[in-house]
């Protein structure tokens, strides 16, 4: 037992605690392995009323209450802080527990401890950092739960235009968790389970919670050519015609112009009936719909489908090709020196296979990323449409038909600065997750992860205690 003033007040100094908190006593426990700082305030302190807004600082303790928390260890030895925490007497607000600066309300872990936690926990999966921290997991959790929530909860994401969005599957191709991507700051805006068109409005929701004007500010959206993503995006994400108003305007021809003489009378002259959403268009008449971009990873893995679903058909009459699908599909400068050799085999001219020409309309579906300027590109993909459709194999023609049905989206990619690679950005960072949360089945605690991980997000640093 440490009973030296000075002694005392150094630590004190140390833990930065501020008057009338002061160190009283410090046991060590060799046996027990456990070091206790003893914390006290001197007979007639007085403190702030720990009610919010409330401006009254020195109110008279009423009573206290024992309490201990974990802090960091000492060495190899557990070290904990003990306090008398005071229940003041406010005039106006009664009678209250105050909030200590080392703790935050409810935690039996000082902030330092729970700061080394959450900066272990974005490093290492959590099992063993409860492991290697002397505690249970699911105390651990709560932790890392408690600050991502606070964070999440104060975060403002009005001023962003640039989204994307994937899907990927938390465990062997099912169970799936959505992503959605702040393209300019790259982080994890917001993440969900499942993938569907609630996806998007999940995502709108939280965009909502958190500053955003959903339907008007994503200018625009990188993802791949799901049905589900792309009718979110226009549910939305998008201004809807408002169609109530349309069919009371009986002076329009069309419905297009019904919708647009709707939309600029809402424009002048908000009506408290006339729309859900309450957005008005900027320019009257024209409706908000963000720029959809199909992500240039995803679009050459439908070609890269069509080339596979080729070679398997082909494969029950030739036999070699069997079990060389990575050999067909891996990008030439990563294949084994023996799956270059067998690729170098098989696409000989004299063993005719349609697979090799497959693979040869993928590849020059692929130049059209290499083309040096949209018209060009444009042009470009052109060409070889019509090329591919005469191609008399079967999966490419499918393939060509979905690029014409997406026309504006892959040809937008031209458009540039939307980051490439969004979906190998996204696995490798669920992949990363993934290990984080090893051992835990549940998607909330993954999604917990990703936001620890690639959140970005404003999380408690260390300061003194
Ligand atoms: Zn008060």
């Amino acid at each position: 037992m440490v009973e030296d003033p000075g002694l005392l007040a150094m630590f004190g100094a140390a833990l930065g605690l501020v008057p009338p908190w002061q160190v009283t006593s410090v046991i060590f426990d060799k046996e027990a392995g456990k070091l206790e700082i003893g914390l006290d305030f001197p007979r007639g302190s007085r403190f702030a009323c720990p009610i919010e807004g409330c401006r009254e600082s020195a109110c008279p303790v009423h009573d206290t209450a024992e309490k201990t928390w974990r802090h960091l260890d000492f060495f190899e030895h557990q070290a904990f802080l003990a306090a008398r925490v005071p229940r003041v007497n406010c005039g106006e607000h009664g009678i209250h527990l105050i909030a200590v600066p080392w703790a935050r309300p409810g935690s039996g872990f000082t902030l330092l401890m729970e700061v080394a936690m959450l900066t272990f926990a974005k490093q290492m999966p959590i099992a063993p950092l409860a492991e290697m921290a002397r505690e249970h997991d699911t105390r651990v959790w709560r932790v890392v739960e408690h600050h991502v929530g606070a964070s999440r909860a104060v975060l403002d994401v009005s001023g962003v235009t640039q989204v994307g969005m994937d899907e990927t599957s938390a465990r062997r191709g099912h169970d799936y968790v959505s992503i959605f991507m702040d393209l300019e700051k790259r982080r994890v805006m917001f993440a969900t389970p499942d993938k569907d068109a609630d996806t998007v409005k999940a995502f709108a929701e939280d965009l909502a919670a958190h500053g955003g004007r959903p339907t008007t500010q994503v200018e625009r959206v990188c993802c791949d050519m799901s049905p589900a993503f792309i009718k979110g995006i226009g549910e939305h994400l998008s201004e809807r015609p408002k169609t109530e108003a349309a069919e009371e305007e009986t002076g329009a021809d069309t419905a297009v112009e019904a919708v647009e003489l709707a939309n600029t009378t809402v424009a002048v002259q908000p009506d408290p009936g006339g729309g859900s959403s309450g957005a008005v268009s900027n320019a009257p008449g024209e409706l908000h719909r963000p720029q959809i971009v199909f992500d240039r990873y995803h679009v050459v893995a439908k070609a890269n489908e069509a080339v596979d679903e080729v070679r398997r058909a082909e494969a029950k009459i030739r036999p070699e090709l069997k079990r060389s699908r990575y050999a067909w599909l891996k990008n030439e400068s990563n294949l084994t020196a023996k799956q270059r050799e067998a690729l170098a085999w098989l696409t000989r001219p004299s063993m005719g296979l349609q697979t090799t020409r497959a693979a040869r309309w993928r590849d020059d579906f692929n130049g059209f990323y290499e083309q040096p300027t949209r018209d060009e590109a444009e042009a470009y993909l052109r060409r070889w449409c019509y090329g591919a459709k005469r191609s008399l194999l079967g999966p490419v023609k499918e393939f060509v038909r979905m690029v014409e049905a997406h026309w504006e989206g892959i040809i937008a990619w031209q458009d540039g600065q939307l980051s490439n690679g969004l979906l190998e950005g996204t696995n490798s960072l669920v992949q990363a997750a993934k290990r984080r949360a090893r051992g835990y089945r549940s998607k909330a605690k993954m999604i917990t992860i990703i936001y620890l991980i690639a959140g970005k997000l404003p999380l408690p640093e260390i300061h003194t205690i």
